[in-house]
């Protein structure tokens, strides 16, 4: 046993639940072996819709070293956003991770943090930090570094308090103490499964993106198709259903970032008040929160799908 990375991995660790993160799991910059075959077939039956960004990079996607030359480690963090409660107007819906600030930029500031730590402590480190940013599959390495396990939903799920976080990741040249996977507790459950309204879960561990609401409501350019109207009831921006029921959130404690505060006047927006507000006042209200991504034309095409 390398006694150093196995201190500098610890030291990582403390530094990283003195930060906040509710989790933090280590394996060596590689190939993802078992997720080539995945990958492909996912993107052979088009379940990325639209999104042809997921075309690109396949070979990085997969092969951390190639994504970040000279790499030898690939640290998951887990960072929670479930809200103390959940918050939405009569009529609209949103998903929980959107209640507060964008989580890109609270995170981002969060792993430099931790990259300026470790350089201080150990002399110069050379890395990249990532929060859903680049072309890498987060959910596969934070289940490769024992961080949780992968559900019928695909969502990494961690036994103590379920699947209500972000991911993210620092890919460093230094070489650290891996930690091994943990074991799969869905069980017969198919809750998820069961639940979907748009039957987006095609098989377990399987989600057709190309069918899920999240995509419908965040990433599609293009109207919502006619074929999925009154499919799902309320949810504007992304869709919280298949965690929701997912029984391992009932293990859930809510967050204590002062950054993820919930806006109220976003959630407290009912469909005819999205309805009435201008371009320039959705600018207003929406900066530096993740529903300046949908931009106005995109909420205004979320809830006019909504409406009857
Ligand atoms: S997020 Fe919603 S639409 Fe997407 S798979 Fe889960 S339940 Fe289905
Ligand atoms: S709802 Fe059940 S099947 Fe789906 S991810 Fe949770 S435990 Fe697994």
């Amino acid at each position: 046993m390398n006694l150093i990375a196995q201190r500098r991995s610890q030291q990582l660790k403390g530094w990283a639940k003195d930060l906040g993160f509710l989790g933090c799991g280590i394996s060596a910059s590689g190939f993802l072996e078992e997720e080539a075959p995945r990958l492909e077939s996912w993107l052979k039956n088009g379940h990325h819709g639209k999104m042809t960004y997921m075309e690109r990079y396949f070979d990085e996607r997969l092969d951390t070293r190639k994504l970040v030359s000279g790499s030898q480690s690939v640290v998951s963090l887990l960072y929670n956003y479930f809200p103390q409660e959940t918050l939405q107007a009569a009529d609209v819906k949103i998903a929980k991770y959107a209640y507060g600030e964008d989580y890109h930029f609270v995170i981002k500031d969060k792993l430099k943090i931790l990259l300026n730590t470790m350089e201080a402590n150990w002399g110069k480190v050379d890395g990249r930090c990532f929060v859903d940013s680049a072309p890498i599959l987060e959910k596969a390495w934070a289940a490769k570094s024992g961080l949780g396990w992968i559900g019928k939903n695909a969502n990494l799920i961690q036994k103590q308090v379920g699947s209500f976080f972000f991911l993210a990741e620092l890919i460093i040249d230094v070489a650290l103490e891996q930690d091994g996977p943990t074991t799969e507790h869905c069980g017969t459950c198919t809750k998820c499964i069961d639940a979907c309204p748009t039957e987006a879960i095609v098989q377990p561990h399987v989600v057709d993106g190309s069918k899920c609401i999240s995509y419908f409501t965040i990433e599609l350019k293009d109207s919502i198709p006619q074929s999925y109207k009154g499919q799902w009831s309320d949810w504007a921006f992304g869709c919280d259903i298949c965690q929701d029921v997912c029984p391992w959130n009932r293990f859930a404690k809510s967050h204590d970032e002062g950054r993820f505060q919930p806006n109220e006047t976003i959630l407290s927006k009912s469909q005819k008040d999205w309805m009435q507000t201008t371009e320039e006042e959705f600018k207003k209200l929406t900066k530096g929160t993740p529903l300046e991504r949908a931009k106005w034309s995109g909420m205004i095409k979320n809830i006019q799908h909504l409406r009857p």
